[in-house]
């Protein structure tokens, strides 16, 4: 590949001298040259450039086969080729972690890594490796139709957690694959921030008039509720045909693939049916109820019933309780929500099993690629917002353990002298949101237990009576300059990325979770196959049905310490990304904004940590092939034995001490030996 001269430095441990200014100096310097990657030795940061680079062709993915990471221009694809060398190499299961805010870049960095890895395979077997590829490019495709939103950050924002794992053979070619979802954004199926758009599937279904409208009385040019402001465009249009293909690609049936839009098309109408209540306190239901009844193919009466009222199972004996209005509504606002979630669970199921390596098919060893939610701070911050922050804590808590972990393991293993640096470890605020008994998960738990009925005033009362003492936690003003807290409404996290204000209006509800018995019945008893097979405790008879099941945030955290535990086993690598402007425009750079993440994701730190130790290691062989032209006792041939016994000659050659001789790396300490023997290279070749 012919060299390109290089733009600030392509790592940020060569810097010489660490400040975040310079940090941020380089990033920019780069990003306006296109340099959109950048190394702080192994992690990868990568700024958003919103728009099409060149740099992710065949030809490109071509330069990074088999090649060490500092050979070759930083780049996602080096990380992806890394991974899968370890893989193969060593055999060890590998990961990588892709962080960042709302519209960084993670998915679309995902994206480019499982191409990667799906391209990098052996000739044998092509035929059945294409299937798998195409599998996995296609799953994306129908995850981001249902799981993905236009939101005030991201036109294309995933409003849920997504990890990936890619199961290899023994030669290291792709097999199959396993998705896990983390916690949909619900919520935003029944309301919208102003200028957002609802989850893309409701815009595809609508931006043409089609088998479903038709069936079920819709129109493309009808303004719906849940849509909000904006209509199905070209766009959505051509992604609906694109989500049909990938359906019939990955084998769905049409029939399935019936029962998925007729669900989507339930969920809209539920959100076109209004409550009113006539002269002598019926309820009557307007609205599209026919249409909505024929797309869930749940019977009239039932869904009567399910508004009407509930029936409850309280000490073995059944009772019902008529609902209000406003009762009424929430079942509906609750039926469309769940309706739309459950769904949204049960395709990720769905692909799971197409995806699955076929039984008896080897594979111990795996790559996984986490695309998870970035750190959110909104104008409002709700419940869902704490378990997003939350779940960042706790990556941030890995990524400080891997690292210093993998460093101090590596510096162990090859016999290298080393003192370890201080950072910050954000264990305290895992914690504080979920220790066992004094965290906010475990007294949000118990007053969600609590037989009487709790209210959010009270919760956060119970909160505070517990955590008044805790240092990143406050619910008062602490001085006439701080942020305006709302009395009895908000709290704040001090998270390792900022501080976070939460309303905690709506957080029993939403934590609570439960769907009355009744809705599930009625679920169930859909003659929509798909959609009563979702719901399958719906069967249950509801006396049986006393035991509560997990509140959402325990199940979050039970989902994320999983995570992590998984996590832990393997190799990691991480791509930083960095999102350069609010506005989602090419060539825009907001100095503030970007100060404000390489600050939270601890990027100055990550580079000081890697210097502290060594700025540089490299494999012998690797180095000597690098720099052999620097010595006349390696050049054009070392004429004693060993890489090592080389480079050790080359280096007294260069009078170049600043070195340690691990057992099958050499260490360099300081960036400048680097840059100068780089400098020394250039000026040869
Ligand atoms: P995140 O997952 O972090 O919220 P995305 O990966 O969805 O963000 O990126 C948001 C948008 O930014 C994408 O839809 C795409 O338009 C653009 N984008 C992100 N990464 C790149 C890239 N490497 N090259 C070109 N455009 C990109
Ligand atoms: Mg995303």
């Amino acid at each position: 590949m012919a060299t390109q001269p290089e733009v600030g430095v392509s790592d940020f441990v060569l810097l010489d001298n660490l400040t975040t200014d310079k940090f941020i100096e380089n990033l920019h310097l780069r990003f306006q040259h296109n340099k959109i990657y950048t190394y702080i030795g192994e992690v990868l940061v990568s700024v958003n450039p919103y728009k099409t680079l060149d740099i992710y062709n065949a030809q490109h993915m071509a330069e990074y086969r088999g090649r060490e990471m500092f050979e070759v221009p930083p780049h996602v694809y080096a990380v992806a080729d890394a991974c899968q060398r370890v893989l193969r190499q060593q055999g060890r299961d590998t990961c990588v972690l892709i962080s960042g805010e709302s519209g960084a870049g993670k998915t679309e960095a995902s994206k480019f890594i499982m191409k990667y890895i799906a391209a990098n395979t052996t000739q044998v077997h092509r035929e059945y490796i294409d299937r798998v590829k195409n599998v996995l490019i296609q799953s994306n495709s129908i995850l981001e139709t249902f799981g993905n939103a236009k939101t005030n950050r991201n036109d294309n924002s995933s409003r849920f957690g997504k990890y990936m794992d890619i199961h290899f053979d023994y030669k290291g070619d792709p097999v199959g694959g396993h998705i896990s979802n983390y916690l949909l954004e619900k919520s935003r199926v029944v309301s919208l921030q102003p200028g957002e758009r609802n989850f893309h599937a409701f815009y595809q279904l609508l931006s043409t008039n089609n088998a479903y409208t038709k069936k079920y009385g819709l129109s493309s040019s009808e303004v719906y509720k849940i849509l909000g402001s904006e209509r199905g465009s070209a766009q959505d249009s051509k992604l609906f045909s694109v989500t049909n293909s990938a359906f019939n690609a990955l084998g769905f049936s049409a029939s399935v693939v019936e029962d998925i839009w007729s669900i989507v098309a339930g969920v809209i109408l539920l959100g076109e049916l209004t409550f009113s209540e006539s002269g002598e306190g019926e309820m009557t239901i307007g609205g599209p109820l026919r249409s909505c009844v024929s797309a869930l193919g749940v019977s009239e009466t039932g869904v009567r019933e399910v508004f009407a009222g509930r029936v409850l199972a309280a000490g073995g004996e059944l009772v019902s309780k008529r609902h209000s209005l406003s009762d009424a509504n929430y079942t509906r606002l609750a039926l469309a929500k769940a309706a739309y979630d459950r769904l949204f669970s049960w395709i990720v199921q769905e692909i799971n099993k197409f995806i699955e390596a076929p039984k008896g098919t080897y594979k111990s060893t795996l790559i996984g690629v986490l695309d998870i939610y970035g750190f959110e701070i909104f104008e409002t911050n709700s419940f869902e917002q704490f378990c997003i922050n939350y779940c960042n804590e706790k990556l941030q808590q890995l990524f400080i353990e891997l690292v210093l972990k993998q460093e101090q393991e590596e510096y162990a293993r090859e016999g290298i002298q080393w003192t370890p640096v201080q950072y910050f470890n954000n264990r305290v605020i895992c914690e504080l949101v979920d220790a066992p008994h004094q965290g906010i998960i475990a007294i949000m738990d118990e007053a969600c237990l609590n037989p009487t009925k709790i209210s959010d005033t009270q919760l956060l009362e119970a909160m505070d009576k517990r955590l008044s003492g805790h240092k990143h936690y406050t619910s008062r003003q602490l001085s006439p300059t701080d942020k305006k807290l709302k009395h009895r409404v908000d709290f704040r996290i001090t998270h390792y990325a900022g501080d976070v204000t939460y309303e905690i209006t709506g957080f029993m509800d939403k934590n609570k979770d439960s769907l009355w018995q009744d809705l599930k019945r009625l679920l169930h008893s859909s003659s929509n196959r798909s959609l009563s097979n979702m719901w399958p405790e719906g069967a249950t008879n509801i006396q049986k049905t006393s035991k509560r099941p997990p509140s959402a945030a325990t199940l979050f955290r039970n989902s994320m310490a999983a995570l992590v535990t998984g996590l832990q086993s393997k190799e990691p690598f991480y791509v930083r990304c960095v999102k350069p402007n609010p506005v989602q425009a090419p060539n825009a750079w907001d100095e503030q904004l970007v100060r404000h993440q390489v600050a939270y994701l601890g990027l100055v730190e990550n580079v000081r940590v890697r210097r502290a130790g060594f700025a540089s290691r490299q494999r012998y062989d690797r180095f000597l092939q690098r720099y052999k032209m620097l010595s006349q006792y390696t050049w054009p041939n070392f004429r004693g034995s060993g890489a090592r016994d080389a480079v050790m000659v080359l280096l007294r050659d260069l009078h170049l001490t600043d070195v340690q001789f691990g057992h099958t790396k050499l260490f360099i300490r300081s960036a400048q030996t680097l840059h100068g023997l780089e400098e020394a290279r250039a000026a040869l070749i």
